[in-house]
């Protein structure tokens, strides 16, 4: 089974505390027990959380951007 390096990782109690100091980048919402996030890239310094379906998955850099700054940059 291949492994891919980019996942979805599911909001554990862990990590609802650490993400929840300042919330969604994408969305401003707080985040939720059980939802699930990626890494990545948008109008912010480097890698964020941001909830999944916020995001879109470049295969080119293997890599999630967030929807808005995805379609913006690769117009
Ligand atoms: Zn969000």
């Amino acid at each position: 089974m291949k492994t891919r390096k980019r996942s979805k990782t599911l909001i554990d109690l862990e990590k609802l505390n650490t993400l929840n100091r300042e919330g969604c980048p994408a969305c401003g919402r707080k985040f939720a027990l059980g939802e699930l996030v990626v890494l990545a890239c948008g109008n912010w310094e480097g890698e964020r959380y941001i909830h999944e379906d916020e995001a879109a998955f470049d295969r080119e850099t293997n890599a999630y951007y967030e929807r808005r700054y995805y379609e913006k940059t690769s117009e």
